[in-house]
């Protein structure tokens, strides 16, 4: 957009004309977030979506796959998606020690942020479990959902596209994984419908700013409905 682009904002400047403008609040927002990956296959396919519409997403990565996909990565991050935190090889933490949290979680941070240079500002417990140790040790908000597609479960576009478009609230948080053939199909169907709703796609860390939610660590957040 031409709204965003600095070097449009200085050349007006030039001629003493300020494009500065605030950012709008758009009418209705939704977080579409996928857990599991990056896989090339499906991942890419949903990002040339995503920027054919310059809408945002959220990918819950998990660390082992970080270098393995480092591609999917940095391209998502290019595209200002963001990348969240989905423990290093999918363990549920409420299983294991708060030092292993604690592991599970750095060594995934540190891996994400070796590679972007950014640290992941939220995370995803594997299942939406936690307790009272997972909290303590996370160092990051939770985020859970608020639609399930269960896309893993049935493998059927179809399946994503109606739980997303007969369920969808300002504010969601929509759970998908970007594992599937069909999640990606779905999503060429589910971005533009969204869209055509008048809804903007947006990243977990823009939906807390624009619902002007205070995430805090080790607090679970399933949506952020008005
Ligand atoms: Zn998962």
């Amino acid at each position: 957009s031409i709204l965003q682009d600095p070097a449009f904002d200085e050349k007006m400047s030039e001629y003493g004309i300020d494009t500065h403008v605030e950012k709008a609040v758009p009418e209705k927002i939704v977080a579409l977030t996928f857990d599991d990956g990056p896989y090339a296959d499906v991942t890419m396919r949903i990002l040339d979506v995503l920027e054919r519409y310059d809408a945002h997403a959220t990918f819950f990565v998990t660390g082992d796959r970080v270098n393995r996909y480092r591609d999917c990565i940095i391209r998502a991050t290019n595209m200002h998606c963001e990348i969240g935190d989905h423990t290093w090889n999918h363990t549920t933490l409420t299983r294991i020690s708060g030092d292993a949290v604690h592991k599970q979680i750095w060594d995934t941070a540190d891996a994400i942020y070796n590679l972007t240079g950014i640290y992941p500002k939220v995370m995803r417990p594997v299942g939406g479990s936690y307790n009272a140790t997972v909290s303590a040790n996370v160092d990051m908000p939770m985020i859970l959902w608020s639609i399930d597609t269960n896309d893993w479960k049935y493998r059927d576009s179809q399946h994503v596209i109606n739980e997303v478009l007969n369920y969808v609230r300002d504010g969601d948080i929509i759970l998908c994984h970007d594992l599937y053939e069909t999640t990606a199909t779905a999503m060429e169907t589910v971005i533009p419908a969204l869209i055509e709703r008048g809804y903007t796609l947006v990243t977990i860390s823009e939906l807390a700013e624009y619902k002007k939610v205070q995430m805090q660590n080790g607090k679970a957040y399933a949506s952020m409905r008005g």
